[in-house]
């Protein structure tokens, strides 16, 4: 028996990531292999720096993909600021604060944790407080978009009141670039990471960063050596670095940055502010059908993100049946809710490709017919126009 090719099935993809790839981004991986050396290469590696600082808003010169997925993102920013015996204030208000505490605690850094229930913002009083009392604290860090829970952070003035306290910042946006307000030089954001595969819409595997002058101020006086040789910034910008001259530091993926180049290129076309403006359209007709259903949100309005909506499953309601049938019978991934919210709540990403109006007409649909089937307790027959009104 030979094994045959991998084909998978066409889906709509409307979980945490990845989201849809758009044609375009697709066409563009399977353009020819060339030299991860070679000047054309390099060129486009100058393009994808240019077109990330748009995405960013920055004029930071290192910015830059690194070649992994956004857990290696978290870990460039982690590895390279947080030296042995460094305190660092986290916020963990869902999964992703975690991760940063195990990052921190893994760089011999001690983590001071502020946390907030799951669902909620990050209280900026809190973290106030926190820096207040932990004067020595050298770096606050906090997720922007929190994908496990649909709430977004107040970045601009957490990272005010960590300068206040002569903290650095770093910023998980992995889910945030691209799809709400995000301005890393005016709000002064020191070292950011995200990824390729939320609203972005390109393949999983590639993790765009950007260190400001005063984060690179602290990498350049470590005392000691950067932990991770794949990750130490010093050798990665061997590469990456500017003008002609490269080093060989790994093979970089070169069809998944045609990829990223794409995705970028199709961000600069729509304009950062336009695609700002779709997510939270989408979100708007979502959420009208959803409530029109009786289906709630479990954030509060104003934290509410556009590209990732929470939502409470109705009484009695079997949380996976409901997501199998959505893949089984319609093709629809939506995302299960993750650890304290594991069984209560429904992810429903709007991220990037995925953020149109079919999607959103097929996800409110779909989701009513399914639970209408299963005699779940919800309105029938009035969603669908709600989002009809709102995509008018
Ligand atoms: C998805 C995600 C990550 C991790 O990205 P991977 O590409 O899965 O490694 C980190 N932080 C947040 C907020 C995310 O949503």
């Amino acid at each position: 028996m030979t094994t045959p090719s991998f084909n998978p099935p066409i889906r709509t993809l409307m979980g945490p990531g990845p989201s849809d790839v758009h044609p375009r981004i697709l066409e563009a991986l399977s353009r020819p292999t060339i030299g991860h050396l070679d000047p054309v290469f390099i060129e486009m590696m100058e393009q994808i720096k240019g077109l990330l600082q748009y995405a960013f808003q920055t004029e930071n010169p290192l910015t830059m993909p690194v070649s992994a997925p956004g857990s290696a993102g978290m870990e460039t920013c982690f590895v390279n600021l947080v030296e042995p015996g460094d305190k660092v204030i986290v916020c963990q208000n869902g999964v992703f604060g975690g991760r940063m505490k195990e990052n921190v605690e893994r760089c011999g850094g001690t983590p001071i944790m502020v946390e907030d229930e799951w669902g909620k913002a990050v209280d900026l009083a809190k973290v106030e407080a926190a820096l207040e009392q932990h004067g020595d604290a050298r770096i606050l860090a906090f997720v922007h978009a929190e994908t496990s829970t649909g709430a977004r952070a107040d970045t601009k003035e957490l990272v005010e009141l960590a300068h206040r306290h002569d903290c650095l910042t770093i910023v998980d946006s992995v889910t945030s670039l691209g799809g709400c307000e995000l301005k890393v030089d005016e709000w002064d954001i020191d070292a950011i990471y995200s990824g390729t595969q939320k609203c972005l819409s390109c393949t999983p595997g590639i993790s765009p960063v950007s260190f400001n002058e005063r984060a690179l101020q602290k990498v350049r006086k470590r005392s000691s050596k950067v932990q991770s040789w794949f990750l130490d910034l010093n050798l990665v910008m061997g590469y990456w670095g500017s003008g002609q001259k490269r080093a060989y530091h790994h093979t970089a993926p070169v069809n998944s940055l045609y990829g990223l180049h794409e995705s970028l290129v199709m961000l600069q076309d729509e304009g950062l502010e336009k695609a700002w403006a779709r997510h939270r359209k989408m979100h708007d007709a979502l959420k009208a059908g959803l409530e029109a259903m009786g289906i709630n949100f479990i954030v509060d309005e104003a934290h509410r993100l556009p590209m990732l909506n929470a939502v409470s499953i109705p009484e009695g309601v079997d949380d996976a049946s409901v997501r199998s049938r959505l893949l089984s019978e319609y093709n629809l991934e939506i995302g299960a809710g993750l650890g304290a919210l594991a069984g209560k709540v429904w992810r429903i990403g709007l991220m990037g490709y995925s953020a149109k109006p079919e999607n959103v007409l097929l996800c409110v649909g779909a989701l009513e017919a399914v639970l209408t089937e299963m005699n779940a307790p919800i309105n029938t027959d009035v969603a669908l126009g709600k989002v009809q009104h709102e995509l008018l």
